[in-house]
């Protein structure tokens, strides 16, 4: 399954890395390993959190809610 089915995904390119998100996160499910966040989806409960603080932008939602402009 891809993972547009999440409301919370990540862009597969453009992350810098900063963890900025996986401090963010109330869950535990975004861990950035290798220069890249990915989340957890078992844990994750799509608050839209990490999108928020993600300075790059590369964390989107599927409903453009969180998208930061
Ligand atoms: S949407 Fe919320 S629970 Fe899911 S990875 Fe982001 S901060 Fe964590
Ligand atoms: S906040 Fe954005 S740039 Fe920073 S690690 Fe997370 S996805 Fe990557």
């Amino acid at each position: 399954m891809g993972e547009q089915r999440h409301r919370i995904w990540v862009a597969p390119e453009g992350c810098i890395a900063c963890r900025a998100c996986e401090r963010s996160c109330p869950c535990g499910a975004m861990r950035v390993a290798d220069g890249q966040a990915a989340i957890d989806y078992g844990r994750c409960i799509s608050c839209g959190m990490c999108a928020t603080k993600c300075p790059k932008h590369v964390i989107h939602d599927t409903l453009g809610i969180y998208a930061a402009r």
